[in-house]
């Protein structure tokens, strides 16, 4: 197996990273953009990458995801690659007729240097871009950040490029969603419909990513936020952005732009997190929680309460992407696990701070890494000094968990061995609920697996 000969020694590494806890930044890029209703991803840059990013979306989905390339050859990548784009602008509008080209750039691109701001506005110029029709842009170099940061500068160039402020306030919130699944989107609609608040959540992927199969190929599913309802958030009367990470910067621009007031919160995972969410929207909106939402919580207090011996000091190891960890590791310091190694290949300084921040009290021990060298192999070295009881994360960590015979859930992205992810949520109570089933399985399992025959129970 691939990661057979890890040594169980740790040294300091500076300039190596091994099996990478992160990916491409375009990749967050064109999920962003395939939240948004008739938009089509354009990755400017070399076919290669285009393949890459479209190949790990539709693994991760199993759907098909639709990009287009600017296709460089040499020549573009030498003199740069103007031409390409103009003339793709061009024939995706006549051929495939999206609303919405969201241009990203890639490691080449960026590094030739080509102003995408500059090629788009020529293109409009030359009457490349129909009326009515709209191209937006981020700048998404891979070998900074990672496919979160993609991500964010895509949401926030959606926001730069549409909201607009009529000074005529609306009584709606805009919900800027982190990177989460398709269910997960959907999931935050109902939250908030059973709470009466009228919303609009950017991006939404629910509808395009998990779109069902009516026998027909539809090229733009009906699913994703709409133009006049992305124009509309600069008339909202506030924005909540769920994970820092992912939606900071574009709720800036929108308080920049259009005078919006925001607040960040994480990510509903688990109970706390839930609680700060649900907390944060009956603020923002004016209203009260609904009984519906208290019972919810109430029957994940529940299932934590029968379960409790099941979880309790179980030792776990997790990777991923920021804003999925922090209400993650909470969540399972809350239900008194013990998250002992962290890992996320997505820069900036906050996260080992806010992860230390949450664990101190509980998890004092607790190994947390990232940035370029808090990778796969570091992951697997520490597990081999002294193992976990479970594994959380996406499907890099299968090989760790073959080799050491550790539980596995599949959490995160991207997952590419398993279905279920884009349907069933993991985000609010009923979404801790799946999670705990998730985990439970994992475990009661092994203990099955592992019980000698006069301990082996029937019921557990
Ligand atoms: S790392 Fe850069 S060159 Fe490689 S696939 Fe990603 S965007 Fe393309």
């Amino acid at each position: 197996m691939l990661l057979r000969h890890t040594t169980n020694k740790v040294k300091e590494r500076e300039a190596l990273t091994v099996n990478p806890a992160k990916t491409c930044q375009p990749i967050g890029a064109m999920y962003a953009a395939l939240g948004i209703h008739g938009c089509l991803p354009h990755s400017h840059g070399s076919q290669g990458c285009c393949s890459y990013h479209r190949s790990t979306l539709t693994r991760h989905y199993k759907e098909p995801v639709m990009a287009a390339t600017s296709s460089f050859t040499e020549g573009a990548s030498v003199f740069g690659g103007q031409a390409n784009l103009l003339n793709a602008i061009n024939t995706i509008f006549s051929v495939y007729e999206p609303e919405i080209i969201a241009v990203h750039s890639t490691c080449l691109s960026e590094t030739i240097g080509d102003d995408l701001g500059q090629i788009i506005a020529k293109a409009r110029e030359d009457g490349k871009i129909p009326e009515g029709k709209h191209v937006i842009h981020a700048s998404t170099p891979s070998y900074v950040g990672s496919h979160v940061t993609g991500y964010a500068n895509m949401l926030e160039g959606i926001v730069k490029h549409f909201a607009m402020s009529t000074d005529e306030i609306k009584r709606q919130v805009n919900l800027l969603a982190g990177w989460v699944e398709p269910a997960d989107m959907r999931e935050l609609k109902r939250m908030m419909s059973v709470m009466g608040i009228k919303n609009v959540l950017l991006p939404d992927t629910s509808e395009v990513l998990d779109a069902p199969m009516t026998g027909k190929h539809e090229f733009y599913p009906k699913g994703g936020t709409t133009v006049p309802e992305i124009v509309s958030m600069g008339d909202s009367m506030f924005t909540l952005g769920l994970g820092e990470w992912a939606t900071k910067s574009a709720a800036i621009k929108l308080e920049n732009q259009c005078k919006v007031k925001f607040a960040l919160t994480d990510l509903p995972i688990g109970i706390s997190a839930t609680d700060r969410f649900v907390m944060a929207l009956a603020k923002a909106a004016g209203v009260s929680i609904p009984e519906a939402i208290s019972s919810e919580r109430g029957k994940l207090m529940d299932m934590i309460t029968d379960m409790h011996q099941y979880f309790y000091g179980k030792r776990v190891a997790l990777w991923g992407d920021p804003d999925q960890l922090l209400p993650l590791i909470e969540f399972l310091a809350d239900i008194d696990m013990k998250p002992v190694y962290v890992v996320s290949g997505t820069p900036g300084k906050a996260f080992s701070k806010k992860a230390h921040e949450i664990l101190a009290e509980k998890v004092p021990e607790a190994k947390i890494k990232n940035g370029a060298t808090a990778d796969m192999f570091l992951m697997h070295q520490w597990i081999k000094e002294e193992p976990v009881d479970l594994l959380i994360g996406n499907t890099y960590g299968k090989y760790i968990a073959r080799d050491e015979n550790i539980p596995f859930v599949r959490m995160g992205f991207p997952i590419l061995d398993r279905v279920g992810h884009s349907y069933f949520p993991t985000l609010g109570y009923m979404g801790g609920i799946r999670i705990l089933e998730k985990i439970l399985g994992v475990l009661m399992d092994k203990m099955d697996a592992d019980s000698p025959e006069e301990s082996f129970e029937l019921v557990m």
